[in-house]
């Protein structure tokens, strides 16, 4: 897909330069596009700040016909307009929409939209018998996905789009999505035999951390603000609305130009401080995550968690609000165990605050549904167990959970990890891989890895409890290692396909969960690779 001679080359650069003032192609740019001209079905997973939007906004710029983007942004952007507005413009876009000579070339509508109004399907026939649907873009396509860390119930209607409008190219963009994801994605949206872009996610130019949380938590982060990145931009992100006020005014008491962010500000407050923040007369903000959607600040030099991320996809998209100019940015996060308890409660009692978007049944779907529930804890519990690991490369340990494969050494030293230099020693640790694979056929493959990892460990939990894994004879058999040994073991296994992390569907509601299944066939062929995994011993290297 990179050749220069598809018949749109020429207006393709010369649009990029003139319209969008580009004097080149991003990596991956010129190939999705090139991919989606050619009437393919593409998905593309692209970092933050790779430049997703010029993917689908400049073929529409040179194609006839006009482009459906489905975004949940939608509703974010335009929230206060479209609440006064709405029904008249709404007249005007589909009279537009029904003309000859209908000029409009970028359609944005939200999920909710495409699977609540026939009006709007009705209108997209019209154009798809007139030959003037385009392109469909499907924007954050991950939250298609149960598997995924923002499930939206819209997305999982924007399949009949694919039934409907057979010829017409679909392009799906996401930042965020695993294998599973991914696969969800493509199975939920349609799309067979589509073209699959897929960029690594790390991001070299971001440092990684993790500090203890303690009492005096904001007195750290002053300190490591003014040390390291005074008067620049950052974001604090913060669990809760209170956390967001009290940790904007303590900042400001420090000297800092801060502001907090929340979902319980009302439309011109909002718009007023991110306006602020755009011009730099703020340069810190204390937000939820109902911040950064949308925001394409390329300067922002840290991002801090103040709290535990519910999830390591989250997590990444977070940090990855930070240096999209590519220069060196800092991502901390404060981590204390209490704050696992806390925002496991916040989930269970449905009251946390979810990226903003689209205003679906969300919150409902989450709360009234266990098996949701333990997939937002097992999403947790990686967070926690990320956090708690205090030897491996945190770059690896993220990229793994995308699915890539990293050497550390090109961590260059740029996360907590890898500068303690701590020095690797070679253990065999068969007889243990032995065991957690016993574990995973004896409960009969339907747990999590976290719950694997409880039972081999010897915890007494709610769960283990509940299923009787405490009457195990292997309940406890891990005891004497360190956490991070166990499953450092246990991740070792998944990535080389011994243990598969599958996706568990419920009958009921068709959600989904992580459960460990074993290949045994390949166990013994691996054997001997297991000998040699290597368990980091802590200590001075
Ligand atoms: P994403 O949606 O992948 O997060 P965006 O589409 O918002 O990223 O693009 C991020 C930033 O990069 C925007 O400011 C955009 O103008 C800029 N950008 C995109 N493509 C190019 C390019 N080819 N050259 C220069 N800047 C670009
Ligand atoms: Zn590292």
């Amino acid at each position: 897909w990179k050749r220069m001679d598809f018949p749109w080359t020429k207006k393709l650069e010369a649009n990029n330069k003139k319209v969008f003032g580009n004097h080149s192609f991003r990596p991956s740019q010129r190939e999705v596009i090139n991919a989606t001209m050619s009437g393919c079905d593409v998905f593309v997973l692209m970092p933050t700040g790779g430049g997703k939007s010029l993917t689908y906004q400049l073929p529409a710029l040179i194609c006839p016909g006009v482009t459906l983007v489905v975004s949940p942004l939608v509703s974010l952007i335009q929230d206060q307009i479209m609440h006064l507005k709405q029904w008249t413009e709404q007249q005007e876009i589909f009279r537009e929409l029904m003309s000859s000579v209908c000029t409009y070339k970028l359609l944005y509508v939200t999920p909710e939209k495409v699977a609540k109004s026939d009006v709007l399907l009705r209108h997209l026939d019209s154009l798809y018998s007139r030959e003037l649907l385009a392109r469909i873009v499907i924007d954050e396509a991950h939250c298609v996905s149960q598997w995924g860390h923002d499930f939206r119930p819209d997305y999982q209607g924007l399949g009949i789009l694919k039934q409907k409008f057979p010829n017409t190219p679909v392009l799906a963009l996401t930042a965020t999505a695993t294998a599973s994801v991914k696969e969800d994605v493509v199975q939920a949206l349609g799309l067979e035999n589509c073209v699959i872009f897929k960029q690594s996610f790390n991001r070299p130019n971001l440092s990684y951390s993790i500090m203890p949380k303690t009492k005096k938590c904001l007195d750290d982060m002053d300190k490591f603000i003014k040390e390291n990145h005074f008067d620049e931009c950052g974001i604090v992100y913060c669990l809760s609305r209170m956390d967001c006020e009290k940790v904007a005014e303590k900042l400001q008491e420090y000297g800092h130009k801060a502001a907090f962010y929340h979902g319980s500000m009302d439309p011109p407050q909002r718009a007023y401080v991110q306006n602020q923040w755009s011009k730099d007369e703020i340069n810190i903000i204390c937000a939820t995550v109902a911040f950064g959607m949308g925001i394409n600040k390329p300067d922002v030099r840290f991002v801090i968690h103040h709290s535990l991320p519910k999830s390591i996809e989250g997590y990444h998209q977070e940090c990855g609000r930070a240096g999209r100019d590519g220069l060196r940015s800092s991502c901390v996060l404060y981590y204390s165990y209490g704050d696992y308890i806390r925002v496991k409660h916040m989930l269970t009692q449905g009251v946390i605050e979810q990226t903003p978007l689209a205003y679906g049944s969300r919150r409902g779907a989450f709360t009234n549904n266990d098996r949701v529930l333990e997939t937002n804890i097992e999403n947790l519990l990686r967070m926690v167990s990320y956090c708690e690991n205090d030897a491996d490369c945190r770059r690896l340990l993220q990229l793994i959970h995308f699915g890539e494969n990293f050497s550390p050494e090109n961590c260059n030293k740029t996360c907590d990890n890898c500068l303690k230099m701590l020095h690797w020693i070679e253990k065999d640790v068969t007889d243990i891989a032995k065991q957690l694979i016993e574990l995973v056929k004896s409960t009969g493959q339907k747990h999590s890895s976290a719950h694997i990892l409880e039972v081999f460990r010897g915890s007494l939990n709610q769960n283990i409890k509940k299923y009787k894994h405490e009457t195990l004879s292997l309940h406890g058999a891990g005891k004497h290692l360190a956490k991070g040994d166990a499953s450092r073991i246990m991740r070792h296994l998944v990535v080389e396909d011994i243990l598969v992390e599958d996706v568990k569907k419920s009958d009921l509601y068709g959600s989904v969960s992580s459960i460990l299944k074993n290949l045994s066939a390949k166990l013994y062929a691996s054997l001997r690779m297991l000998r040699t995994i290597l368990v980091k011993e802590a200590g001075e290297g």
